[in-house]
């Protein structure tokens, strides 16, 4: 099977995606890993005309310390957070998850973004966020915001987090 065609955009900052998204409008969506997304394009369970690759967004993946946080861009993979000291360290709960998640090219291409705004109820990025009280930082054309984690009680993949970057 093959996704219906749609048009790549492909931007280089955060800042660019989600004035994108919002100029594109529903018929958009954001594409990050691919590994939740991808399985619903090829299926046609899902068709957008357009897809934002996240990928590029280099300013959004990586995992910063403060005094008492630990802060981790939407884009950093599975990969990335399994193999970080300093989320060995401060966020066992999420070191110990990660290895649990699908196999290493899952980890390798999955994003926690794409994780929890994908929201399956099984996943664990989703419950060791609920579990924290992770606070989620979302962006749109008219700034930033913060917000709980999603809680999958409206069903996978349901969460409208379109037109925000995390
Ligand atoms: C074979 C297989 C096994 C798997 N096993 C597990 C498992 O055991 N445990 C587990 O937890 N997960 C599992 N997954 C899911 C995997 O962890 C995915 O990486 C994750 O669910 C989605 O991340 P992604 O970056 O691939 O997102 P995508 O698939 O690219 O996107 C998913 C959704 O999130 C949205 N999105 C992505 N990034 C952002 C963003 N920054 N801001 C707003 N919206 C965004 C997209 O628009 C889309 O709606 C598995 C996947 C596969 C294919």
């Amino acid at each position: 099977m093959k996704p219906a065609a749609f048009d790549y955009h492909a931007p280089e900052t955060a800042d660019e995606a989600v004035h994108l998204l919002a100029e594109l409008g529903d018929e958009a969506k954001f594409i990050a890993g691919g590994q939740s997304l991808m399985p619903l394009l090829v299926l046609r369970l899902a068709v957008f005309d357009h897809l934002v690759d996240l990928r590029r967004l280099t300013d959004l993946a990586d995992i910063t310390a403060g005094t008492d946080t630990v802060r981790i861009g939407a884009t950093t993979t599975h990969t990335m957070v399994g193999r970080s000291e300093t989320i060995a360290r401060s966020v066992p709960l999420l070191a110990r998850a990660t290895p649990l998640i699908g196999h290493f090219q899952i980890r390798n291409r999955g994003t926690i973004g794409g994780s929890l705004a994908h929201a399956d109820a099984a996943a664990e990025y989703p419950a060791v966020a609920l579990t924290l009280d992770a606070d989620i930082e979302t962006r749109s054309p008219g700034g930033c915001a913060r917000s709980p984690p999603p809680t999958s009680s409206r069903g996978c993949g349901r969460r409208r987090w379109n037109r925000t970057s995390w």
